[in-house]
């Protein structure tokens, strides 16, 4: 935890899961001093538990806490509180290659406060679960997307850039109503000309003509998801050119191929993109599109330490 009168973290501590104790008036919980992660630790080819780029996940969160006013925890305090959490559920961590121990560092302004201001006291917790794939089906089974033209996840300007509670509550009828009628996620349009692809609800974007991949750009209103990151250097790497730019809809309609990015998602194909009552199926059903699958094989490859890490993302746990 952290005071905000001096901004020093004390050390913190295991506990086994069960409720948090908070006041009725704890910042978190009344004005939304809330911004977590999504991290996974998996057992690797060369039988050890790995993190993937765990200090990108430490930046994120403490840029996330900047923005919202709340005790950034520091690096090393955020990598020690994960390792920790991962030695502590090692058994929980399932064999190479049939899944993850996916890790939640959540940090709350926990003290309480009834006028709107931030709060006087934070806590950073982490805790954890035994994960398959996100979407049903398995990891490499291509989604159905539907752009949401009622709704925006941001606006410029607003948190869209930050993985902060309060932005996924309110596309969550999005969601469910989307869910509903058989898609399994939405995409969102940009807030200003509601023409260009923002991200997915969980996870970012991209789309492929030949031999050049296009993804937004980061202009605050998309996370600066960690796997995005990753794939565009990889996919340079591998000979593809990889642009940060305005992707219109109408692009994405006519691309060869979609897909999406996450911790959680991995590289997830994308089957059908729908807007505004069009379909357009992409590749065989049922079949991931080529440059997907490529990326897939070499990000999940490098992950697992199948692949040599040129990059040096890979990082045992302390
Ligand atoms: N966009 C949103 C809104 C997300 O919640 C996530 C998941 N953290 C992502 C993108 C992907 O980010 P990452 O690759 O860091 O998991």
């Amino acid at each position: 935890s952290c005071s905000a009168a001096d901004g020093k973290w004390s050390a913190g501590e295991l506990q086994p899961y069960g409720p948090l104790p908070m006041y009725p008036s704890a910042q978190a919980l009344n004005y939304g001093q809330a911004v977590f992660e999504g991290m996974k630790a998996q057992r690797s080819a060369k039988d050890r538990i790995v993190l993937f780029r765990p200090e990108a996940n430490a930046e994120r969160m403490a840029e996330g806490a900047a923005r919202l006013s709340m005790c950034p925890p520091p690096k090393e305090l955020f990598l020690e509180a994960v390792c920790k959490t991962v030695e502590a559920n090692s058994d929980f961590v399932p064999p190479q290659g049939k899944g993850s121990l996916y890790l939640r560092p959540l940090l709350l302004g926990s003290g309480p406060i009834l006028g709107l201001g931030p709060a006087p006291s934070y806590t950073l917790v982490v805790y954890c679960a035994s994960v398959g794939s996100y979407f049903k089906g398995g990891q490499l089974t291509p989604i159905d997307l539907i752009v949401e033209t009622r709704f925006h996840r941001s606006a410029p300007g607003g948190m869209g850039g930050t993985k902060c509670a309060g932005n996924y509550s309110p596309v969550l009828v999005t969601q469910l109503a989307a869910k509903k009628e058989g898609y399994s996620d939405v995409v969102y349009l940009d807030a200003k000309t509601d023409t260009y692809l923002e991200e997915v609800s969980s996870c970012n974007i991209f789309v492929v003509k030949g031999k050049t991949i296009r993804t937004p750009p980061l202009q605050g209103t998309i996370l600066p998801g960690v796997t995005r990151r990753s794939i565009i250097e990889l996919a340079r790497s591998r000979g593809y050119t990889v642009e940060e730019v305005p992707v219109s809809v109408d692009e994405a309609m006519q691309a060869d191929e979609i897909f999406t990015t996450g911790t959680a998602v991995v590289v997830s194909p994308v089957g059908s993109l729908t807007y505004q009552g069009e379909r357009r199926q992409f590749g065989e059903p049922g079949q991931p599109g080529p440059v997907a699958l490529e990326l897939y094989d070499q990000l999940t490859g490098l992950q697992q330490e199948k692949l040599a890490d040129p990059f040096g993302w890979v990082h045992p746990v302390c």
